[in-house]
């Protein structure tokens, strides 16, 4: 509940005179960008192809590691026009203050057709709190038969995720740990339930979507904790769910030490001996978890080197061209696309 005059845990939305509203529709960080689809990251999911990428300020989390914290954590003015972070305690990391670009769903739709992107991605920081600029975009691309893409932190209601689904196509699912004490502590938010229960929403509800885990030294890094992940993820959402394991480095608050190649590598490996097909791993060079590897004969169906993609073993219907198995992939392949980033 916010009161009167106050605004929410995620800085952007305030009761005024007893009626909430959100200060950021149209604020935009940039007129938006052009990244790879597996960028967010998305592998199965239209392979190679372009995503429009726009993000706002503020969140509902305050992830301690936030890579993104300078938007995350920042303020906006009343008319959304200007962001400001600032902090509460004493450690160094400077107030900053940077004007946001307005733009109207239209505008978006409209620069997205321009670049020729499959997608629009809300990415960078939580879109679920920027929920109704998103809903009027999206159903305007949706029109014009662009994709729409969350990279969302999951922390939305059940009545947000029964709207969602009428309009979003794929989302990368952040689950931060598989823990409650880890979201209490680390996250600044009482429970995983609400995170868990999206992901299912959603995939049941035919959003193609990804799992992403951020794997911290000491802090979510159990082996034990991820066992109860992989389980978590094969018995309510299926073994074909792509699952991404990604390097952590050490940003904001957090001083944990980099994630090592090995403890990736070894987490590889436990996933597909306990069932789980598509195994990604992130922020680093992997012989086997940057590729798409075709679960019944092993070879490798699209190479990945950074966003680089090329297409080695798949059909135009998504089956594997050495055994003929059908790979969980969405949409087609734009093969062998150089990207420099
Ligand atoms: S959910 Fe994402 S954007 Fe929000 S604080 Fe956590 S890492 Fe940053």
């Amino acid at each position: 509940m916010i009161s009167p005059g106050k605004r929410g845990f995620c800085n952007t939305r305030e009761n005024i005179e007893g009626k909430l509203y959100t200060l950021i529709y149209g604020s935009c960080i940039s007129t938006g960008s052009i990244d790879p689809v597996e960028k967010k990251p998305l592998y199965h999911f239209w392979p190679g192809s372009d995503a429009y990428s726009i993000a706002t300020i503020g969140c509902s989390f305050r992830c301690q590691h936030c890579q993104n914290w300078e938007i995350s954590q920042s303020h906006p003015d009343s008319n959304g026009e200007f962001a400001q972070f600032k902090q509460k305690d004493q450690t160094n990391f400077g107030a900053r203050s940077f004007p946001l670009t307005k733009m109207t769903p239209e505008q978006v739709v409209s620069n997205v057709k321009r670049s020729k992107s499959r997608s629009i991605a809300y990415t960078y920081n939580e879109p679920t709190i920027w929920y109704e600029f998103i809903k009027d975009t999206s159903i305007l691309a949706k029109r014009e038969g662009i994709k729409n893409i969350l990279v969302t932190n999951g922390y939305s209601s059940s009545e947000a995720n029964r709207d969602y689904i009428k309009f979003i196509d794929g989302a990368n699912i952040d689950i931060k740990a598989f823990s409650d004490k880890f979201y209490k502590e680390i996250v600044g938010i009482p429970s995983i339930k609400p995170v868990l229960e999206t992901a299912e929403f959603f995939y049941k509800n035919g959003v193609h979507v990804e799992l992403t885990t951020l794997i911290i030294p000491n802090q979510n890094d159990k082996e034990s904790e991820i066992r109860e992940l992989i389980q978590w993820v094969i018995n309510k959402l299926g073994s074909e769910v792509p699952m991404h394991f990604s390097a952590y480095r050490p940003m904001y608050r957090m001083n944990e030490p980099s994630t090592s190649s090995n403890i990736l590598e070894q987490y590889y490996e436990i996933a597909k001996k306990e069932g789980l097909q598509n195994v990604f791993l992130g922020n680093i060079n992997s012989k086997r978890g940057n590729h798409s590897i075709c679960p019944s004969c092993g070879e490798i169906i699209i190479h990945r080197h950074g966003y680089s993609i090329s297409n080695k073993n798949l059909t135009e219907n998504n089956t594997c061209k050495k055994c003929g198995s059908k790979i969980a992939i969405q949409g087609e392949i734009t093969s062998s696309k150089a990207r420099f980033f």
